[in-house]
C-alpha cells in the first residue's frame, strides 16, 4: 500500500478510532473545496455527513481514500478519546500554569500541529465531556464529544504535515489517562467572558494596571492596528484612567512585551475579516477623539466592502461589544469604539446637554490623574 494517508487511517481504525476524510490543501495553501475564501483550508469534512459519518469500518475507509487519495484524516473525538489542543505560546503558558497548580500531564501521544500541539488522552466513557474552546485555560481547547482532530500525516496549510512528536508516537507509548483535574475542568461549564469589550474596566488601580493595559495592547495588536496607534492609545489610557498612572518606562516595557508575541488571528474569536477592517478604520478615525462620525458610504469605500456588508459588520461589532453606535442628528451615526469608551467618559465628553460632541472633544483637556 503506497498511500501513507490511507495506511495511517486504517491503522487508526484498528485502534478503534472513528475516521472520516477531510479536505486537503495544495502547495499554495488552497483548499480542495475550491472556495477562494475557505476559512479552514484542509480542515473541514470531505464526506457528506462529516463527523457523523466517521467510522472504524475498513471497507468504507478504503473506499474514501481510493476515491480521493490525498484527503486529510479526521478522527472523531469523544467516546473515550480526549484531545487537548494547545494553541501557540499562550496555550503553552496556560498549560504550564495548570500543571504547576495541579500535576504534570502523563507521557502520552502528542501531535505537532501548525502552531501548537495536540495531546491525546483517554477519558471515562460514562461522562459527557463536551468539546470546548478556551474553557480549561486560555487558548487551551478540548476536543471530545462533538469534535474531531486532524491527525498525522495530514497536510497542514502552511505546507507542513501534522507529525507525531518523536518521543510520543502511538506505536511506541500507550495512550495515557486524562488526570482527574483536567476532566473536572473540562466538565465545569462557566460563562466565558473572554471578550475584552465586555470586561472593559473604567478605572484601573494598583495591581490591575499592568495586566489590563497589557491585555488591551495585545487585543489591539491582534486587530492589526499600527503599533504607534496602539502605543498612543495605551499611553493615553494610562494617563487618564490609571490610579496612579504607571511610569512611562513601565508602559514601554508592557508594550514591548505585547509585541514580543505573534499576532493572534482575531477571526478565531468570531470577528469576520470585514468586521475587523471596519473596526480598525473606525478606531483609527476615533483616535484623539474617542469617537467618529462616518457615513456608511465612506466606510464602505475605505475598507472595500459593499454598504450592506458594512452594515452587517457594524451589527456584528455592536453585538461583540466592540462598538457602540449612537444616532446623531437623525440619520447620522456616531461610532464609539469600546477601546475609547473610557478616555471619552473621563474627559466628560458627550454628557447630556452637549449638542455637538465633536467640537467639545477638542476643547476639553485631558484629565490627568496624579
Ligand atoms: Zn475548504
Amino acid at each position: 500500500m503506497e498511500n501513507k494517508l490511507l495506511e495511517a487511517a486504517i491503522n487508526y481504525s484498528h485502534k478503534d478510532f472513528r475516521i472520516f476524510p477531510l479536505h486537503s490543501v495544495d502547495d499554495q495553501g488552497r483548499c480542495s473545496c475550491g472556495k477562494q475564501d475557505c476559512d479552514s483550508p484542509g480542515k473541514h469534512p470531505r464526506n457528506y455527513n462529516g463527523l457523523k459519518g466517521a467510522t472504524t469500518d475498513e471497507t468504507q475507509i478504503i473506499k474514501w481514500w481510493r476515491k480521493v487519495p490525498d484527503s486529510n484524516i479526521g478522527i472523531r473525538t469523544g467516546r473515550g478519546l480526549f484531545v487537548l489542543d494547545v494553541d501557540g505560546d499562550e496555550g503553552e503558558d496556560s498549560l504550564y500554569e495548570l500543571q504547576e497548580k495541579h500535576e504534570k500531564l502523563p507521557d502520552t501521544w502528542e501531535c505537532l500541529t501548525g502552531r501548537g500541539r495536540h495531546i491525546y488522552l483517554s477519558c471515562p466513557t460514562d461522562k459527557y465531556i463536551k468539546s470546548s474552546t478556551s474553557q480549561v485555560g486560555f487558548d487551551l481547547d478540548v476536543r471530545c464529544e462533538g469534535g474531531y482532530v486532524i491527525t498525522p500525516p495530514s497536510r497542514h496549510y502552511f505546507g507542513n504535515t501534522y507529525e507525531w512528536e518523536v518521543s510520543s508516537h502511538p506505536d511506541d507509548i500507550p495512550l495515557a489517562e486524562a488526570p482527574g483535574w483536567l476532566i473536572r475542568l473540562a466538565c465545569t461549564r462557566k460563562k466565558s467572558n473572554r471578550r475584552w469589550g465586555s470586561s472593559f474596566k473604567t478605572i484601573l488601580h494598583i495591581g490591575e494596571r499592568n495586566e489590563a493595559l497589557f491585555k488591551e495592547a495585545c487585543h489591539l495588536r491582534d486587530l492589526g492596528l499600527d503599533r504607534d496607534k496602539v502605543e498612543h492609545f495605551i499611553y493615553l489610557r494610562n494617563r487618564c484612567d490609571c490610579i496612579p498612572p504607571l511610569k512611562d518606562g513601565e508602559v514601554e516595557t508592557l508594550l514591548r512585551s505585547a509585541y514580543s508575541y505573534p499576532r493572534r488571528n482575531p477571526r478565531k474569536k468570531g470577528l469576520s475579516e470585514g468586521s475587523e477592517r471596519v473596526f480598525r478604520y473606525i478606531l483609527e478615525k476615533s483616535l484623539h477623539k474617542g469617537h467618529c462620525r462616518l457615513s456608511k458610504n465612506e466606510i464602505s469605500l475605505a475598507v472595500g466592502l459593499k454598504q450592506r456588508q458594512v452594515f452587517n459588520c457594524i451589527r456584528q461589532l455592536e453585538r461583540s461589544g466592540l462598538l457602540q453606535v449612537q444616532e446623531h442628528k437623525g440619520l447620522e451615526h456616531l461610532y464609539f469604539p469600546q477601546t475609547h469608551a473610557i478616555p471619552w467618559q473621563s474627559l466628560h465628553i458627550g454628557v447630556e446637554g452637549s449638542t455637538d460632541p465633536e467640537s467639545s472633544v477638542q476643547e476639553t483637556p485631558l484629565r490627568v490623574v496624579k
